[in-house]
């Protein structure tokens, strides 16, 4: 039994995940994958996993030592046999770097955060979502949107390859900031509960390196076990939560797929006019 309030077990993730591999491995293809295993199933403790414990498992390959000097390797899904190794050991997410193995010093996306603090409605949460794509429209960036299975959503931007972490990183605290003080009614740029009350967190946290987000279809390790899915920008007003889809009624959008990401290869940009268009400086 994986989680008792739905009754998902073993088996059933086991079948999830052969289901929604064929789009998983899109977004899991060439990056270095963390895992969050739950041996006591959602009500027990979760570990995160970001290196390789013993040898790599089948379907799951490690990575070059040298891309994370002091640690065992990293590990990256490469097949659908991953997925079937990740529930066998009980691994319920797959969350990954923000950077391909091939290039692991520069970036390919900026990841925005949404984190809903208390009080903020379900509404107010697709209204600031919106507000930050405006800004990013503004400043030339093109955003795709994922629900992440839990409270919130994520908001992501492809990019070329041309800056390291701590530019792309500065200047997402620099997006995330210019968004709180121009509409500090909605967000806040400080963490912490009490900073967040009534207001959206946008974490740009997640741009560090070996930082790391749910991929898209994975499945999340809470009550229920919402997923993570790729939306169109104009099914935003249709979605009545986060985790809108789940194990349970995934298979009314598998059709979709990754459709709504479609133009997402094609769309990378080089920051470097946004950073002009904000007045950003890179240190
Ligand atoms: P929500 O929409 O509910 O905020 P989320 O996917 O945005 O969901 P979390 O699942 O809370 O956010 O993950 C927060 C961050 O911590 C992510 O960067 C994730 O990769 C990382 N993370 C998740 N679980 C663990 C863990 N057990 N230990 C360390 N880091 C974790
Ligand atoms: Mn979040």
């Amino acid at each position: 039994m994986i989680d008792p309030s739905t009754g998902f077990t073993k088996m059933d993730m086991v079948r999830y995940y052969a289901k929604v591999g064929p789009l998983m491995l899109q977004h899991l293809k060439a990056r270095p994958v963390a895992l969050v295993r739950a041996p006591g199933g959602v009500p027990g403790e979760l570990f995160f996993q970001k290196h390789q414990e013993a040898e790599a498992l089948p379907g799951m390959r490690s990575l070059d030592p040298a891309l994370d000097e002091g640690h065992a390797p990293l590990l990256e899904v490469v097949s659908p046999q991953g997925l079937r190794s990740g529930s066998q050991m009980n691994v319920i997410e797959y969350h990954t770097w923000n950077a391909l193995k091939d290039r692991m010093e520069r970036p390919d996306r900026l990841t925005f955060d949404l984190d809903p603090g208390e009080g903020v409605a379900w509404a107010d949460v697709r209204e600031g979502t919106r507000l930050l794509r405006v800004l990013l429209q503004g400043l030339g960036l093109p955003a795709f949107l994922k629900t992440s299975g839990g409270k919130g959503l994520h908001v992501v931007v492809p990019l070329k390859r041309l800056r390291d972490w701590d530019t792309v990183k500065d200047f997402s605290r620099a997006i995330v900031l210019h968004l709180a003080e121009t509409i500090p009614q909605r967000f806040v740029a400080k963490s912490g509960p009490r900073n967040r009350v009534g207001r959206i967190f946008v974490d740009y946290l997640r741009n560090g390196r070996g930082a790391t987000t749910v991929s898209a279809w994975s499945a999340r390790a809470r009550p229920g076990m919402g997923v993570s899915v790729p939306v169109g920008w104009e099914e935003l007003d249709a979605l009545t939560s986060a985790a809108h889809w789940n194990v349970r009624n995934i298979d009314a959008r598998l059709g979709v797929g990754n459709g709504p990401w479609q133009a997402y290869e094609e769309a990378a940009v080089s920051l470097t006019p946004a950073m002009k268009a904000l007045g950003f400086r890179p240190g």
